[in-house]
């Protein structure tokens, strides 16, 4: 595969019929040393994170089917959360986790790039073991919890095909993004809220860039 086949990455939703195979589907384990190609893919899904926004994105997400995911919690992100701390921009490849014992299960609002049409209050444990090597085939172990383990479940979700239409039950709160989105701000403190909306107009402001970019 070339540089060019890999960037720019677009994100793919369940919503285009011919995404959904990729997104269902088990993602390939990654050996070491990384390739070249590999390298380029992460160089690629840290600015796409960046660009985006968001506090994760999983390889399969931009057509790649390959066990890559990104984290970034900014300081902002964080203060719009509970039990949330900030990280930096992190790559972890071929994550796994397990439950911690005895651990319980809270229910919290999760939206996903690759899912447009819906979003809700996902069920994830509070606490997991998680597994995962760096990009020079260094094997962690840890225990995480709160938000944090909230976005690796969302994220090593997607390498295993695993997407939140599959985790939101009848019985979870859910809708479309724009109603959940609604609601979400309805919970926020005023000093949220303040936040939130200023993360909002800054994202609108870096999609009228992009756009204005493409057109160039
Ligand atoms: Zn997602």
């Amino acid at each position: 595969m070339t540089q060019d086949s890999i960037l720019p990455l677009d994100i793919i939703t369940i919503e285009q019929s011919d995404s959904d195979s990729i997104l269902k589907t088990r993602a390939e384990a990654i050996s070491f040393p990384l390739t070249h190609e590999n390298r380029l893919l992460i160089t690629a899904m840290r600015n796409k994170l960046f660009q985006l926004g968001g506090v994760g994105l999983a390889a399969p997400q931009v057509k790649q089917n390959k066990q890559i995911i990104a984290i970034y919690i900014s300081e902002d992100a964080a203060k719009l959360r509970v039990h949330a701390s900030a990280y930096p921009m992190h790559i972890m490849i071929n994550p796994s986790y397990e439950p911690v014992a005895e651990t319980v299960i809270i229910s919290d609002f999760e939206g996903c790039y690759s899912v447009a049409s819906k979003s809700g209050k996902v069920p994830r444990h509070q606490a997991i073991n998680l597994t995962y090597q760096d990009e020079d085939g260094q094997l962690y172990l840890k225990t995480v919890s709160g938000f944090y383990a909230r976005v690796l479940q969302h994220e090593i979700d997607h390498l295993n095909g695993i997407l939140i239409t599959d985790r939101l039950t009848p019985d979870c709160v859910q809708g479309s993004t724009e109603a959940m989105m609604a609601l979400r701000y309805r919970e926020l403190s005023a000093a949220q809220k303040l936040l939130f909306d200023q993360l909002a107009a800054k994202k609108r402001a870096t999609r009228e860039d992009a756009t204005t970019d493409s057109q160039a």
